[in-house]
């Protein structure tokens, strides 16, 4: 590739642009030669077409996708009847979060896609949940100034080789245009939250995260955050990192987005 010349900057942009266009053709070639997944249904196996591979489900199954329709709490996003506007939770006690969307309910596939690629040695599937959440993030027109991510304990990281939200909110981050950030830490081991109920949850949650050592709150002083985990159930946890982003770090705004809701 020739220099270009001086005088012409917008035509260097183009080609700058054009290059880095080249660069991901190649890595995504690559990827794609190491991950033949990109080929077949996530869900049923069958041989997927060229315009099916950016989500990796064949047309039948993505029609079957769980996706949560009907009235959403307007805080917390948890389904509700028609005639409400808050749910009873929130009636009560506002979350610290402004705002919690998730495109899909925990189950079917989706569930099935997030236990694989968290524990289930399929940790590629990184690719598909952040184009979900990218889709959802475009289809709602949100507008954020930076985007971070439910963080998880030094522990889970060690099993499972890679930190799964961090992954995911790398795509999301470079597909939205936000900058990553990482403003938070886990500084108390979480108890298996499985089982619990809502008030164990959130009596568990409280000091499990804490601003992340050197962080600089100018990232976050202000702003509007966008906060991803995969999951969200009870909210408990979302809350606790909406908590710590607002209240220590000076967040405005906090929006959380998740793949599906339990
Ligand atoms: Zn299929
Ligand atoms: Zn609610």
């Amino acid at each position: 590739m020739g220099k270009p010349k001086k005088s012409k900057t917008a035509e260097r942009g183009i080609k700058k642009e054009s290059w880095i266009g080249l660069r991901e053709k190649i890595k995504n070639a690559i990827q794609e030669a190491l991950f033949p997944w990109a080929f077949v249904c996530l869900d049923c196996g069958k041989e997927l077409g060229d315009e099916d591979r950016t989500h990796s489900l064949c047309p039948e199954c993505r029609k079957n996708l769980p996706y949560i329709t009907g009235t959403r709490c307007r805080y917390c996003g948890e389904p509700i009847e028609q005639k409400y506007d808050v749910c009873k939770h929130c009636q009560t006690a506002r979350p610290y979060f402004d705002k919690a969307y998730a495109p899909f309910a925990y189950e079917g596939v989706i569930k099935k896609i997030i236990l694989s690629y968290k524990d289930g040695n399929a940790n590629y599937l990184y690719k598909f949940i952040a184009k979900f959440i990218t889709d959802y993030y475009n289809a709602l027109d949100l507008r954020c100034d930076a985007v971070c991510y439910v963080p998880s304990s030094k522990a889970k990281i060690l099993r499972r080789g890679f930190e799964h939200n961090k992954k995911v909110t790398e795509i999301i981050s470079k597909d939205t245009r936000n900058q990553l950030i990482y403003p938070l830490k886990v500084v108390k081991n979480m108890k298996d939250q499985t089982r619990k109920n809502r008030s164990q949850r959130l009596e568990d949650i409280k000091g499990v995260f804490a601003p992340a050592k050197g962080f600089d709150r100018m990232f976050t002083w202000g702003k509007t955050i966008l906060l991803i985990d995969d999951v969200v159930t009870t909210g408990a946890t979302a809350g606790e990192c909406a908590r710590v982003l607002k209240e220590e770090l000076g967040a405005a705004t906090v929006i959380v987005l998740a793949l599906a809701r339990a």
